[in-house]
Parts: C-alpha cells; structure tokens; sequence
C-alpha cells in the first residue's frame, strides 16, 4: 500500500504546531513546508483550543508544558468535540507519560530531543490511520468473537450487546485482534500493526495495553477473549 505523501496535488494539508519555544516551532515550520505540508503555529495552549474549534487543521503537533493551558488539558478539550490526530511533543520520555498521553486522546507521543524523519514518519502514520478511519466500513465490516462485537463504522464496541468504552489505541489494538482472531500475534507484529513503529524494541506498552484491554472487557464479563501465548504473543479466540 502506497504511503499518504504529505504534499498533495489539490490540497496542502496543514498541519498546526503548538509550541511555546520559538525556535523548535520555526524548526518544525521549516521542515513540515519543506515536506509540503501548509503550517500554522500558536504558542499558548488557550488560545490553540480555541483556534481548533474553529479552524481547519489536518493535523496537530502539541507540546506538553505550554502557558495558558498545558498540552494534556488542549488534548483533552479537543477530544471533546474533534477526531483531528494529535501528536504530543514531550521532554519526558517515561512510559507511563507516554500511555497517559495516549489515553487522552493523541494519537501518538514523541520525546524532545527528535529526528526529524522520525516525526515525519509518524505525522504521516497518524494521517494515514486517521483517513483509514474516516473511510468508514459499513455495517457489513463489524468484527466480532464469541458476543463481542466491533462496529468500525461508529467505533462501538459491544460485548453480549453492552456497550464498553474505550481509548483510541484500546480500540485500535482490539480491532487488529479482531481483525486476526484465532491468529498468534507476536508483540512486534503488534507494536508495528498498532503503533504503526518500532518503540525501539520496547514492547512493553503492548502488554500495558492488552491488561487495559482485558480489565474492561474480560474481568467486567467474566469470559476470556484475550490468551497470552507465553513467549509469542497474544491471540484473541474463542
Ligand atoms: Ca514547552
């Protein structure tokens, strides 16, 4: 499958930089124009919520500590009313902050100091899953395992027709489950097909995952979807 390019023959997508230190924000400007993409930048997290709300962006780089309103609180605001992909920028790179970040909505987290290909490769990961999304399959393509069933269409999730709510990165990882029930899936497979990246061989946020997984659907129906395959991976089966 051919990868979305960032530059676009009808329509540059813009990409909004939200990043109170001047001279990573002009860096990124740079950078993300050389890469084709249109940029729009903010330094206070106020007053990027409110241009969120009411301008079109395609894409959103969100530093972690800014003045106004930090990146977590713009996060979660913006959640509440847009499906646009964020990715976090951060200093701190334990993964603890890294899965709370997630777990507020953003598509994706990135540790300063960066390589800047490294970020392109995800800005253009975290467009391409948000398109795949947008698709939008219909009823036909819901995914389902014993009476636990995925609508991908509305992002429902149902368990003996209960509905249970999860994160985005929950979701996503249930439905490539889903998507390859009865199969052995290895935590790189995963990390790669989830994640959409090597966390330098850091599968650990897999397994943090999967227990996020089985606390809301296993543990609240007493039924076991999730196996460990001890040494592989995990498979979702009857
Ligand atoms: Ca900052």
């Amino acid at each position: 499958m051919e990868e979305a390019k960032g530059a676009n023959p009808t329509r540059k997508l813009k990409i909004f930089i939200v990043e109170d230190e001047q001279r990573i924000g002009r860096f990124l400007e740079i950078e993300l124009q050389h890469e084709g993409y249109e940029t729009a930048r903010e330094i206070d997290g106020k007053q990027a919520l409110e241009r969120i709300r009411t301008e079109k962006f395609d894409l959103i780089l969100l530093d972690l500590m800014l003045p106004g309103l930090d990146g977590m609180d713009v996060c979660r605001g913006v959640r509440e009313f847009s499906d646009v992909p964020i990715i976090m920028l951060t200093a701190r790179d334990e993964i603890e902050d890294r899965v709370n970040g997630l777990d507020i909505g953003a598509d994706d987290y990135i540790t300063k100091p960066f390589a800047i290909q490294e970020l392109m490769a995800r800005i253009r990961n975290a467009l391409r899953k948000h398109t795949a999304r947008e698709a939008q399959p219909g009823e036909d393509d819901k995914l389902f395992i014993m009476d636990l069933v995925m609508y991908p269409k509305t992002y429902e999730v149902k368990v003996a027709g209960q509905e249970v709510q999860l994160t985005r990165r929950e979701y996503d990882l249930l439905a490539y489950l889903l998507a390859n029930k009865r199969l052995v899936l290895t935590r790189d497979q995963i990390l790669q097909e989830v994640w959409g990246y090597d966390y330098a061989g850091d599968t650990n946020v897999v397994d943090v995952y999967i227990r996020y997984l089985r606390s809301k659907i296993d543990d609240v129906f007493k039924k076991k979807y999730i196996h460990t395959v001890r040494g592989v991976g995990y498979v979702i089966r009857e």
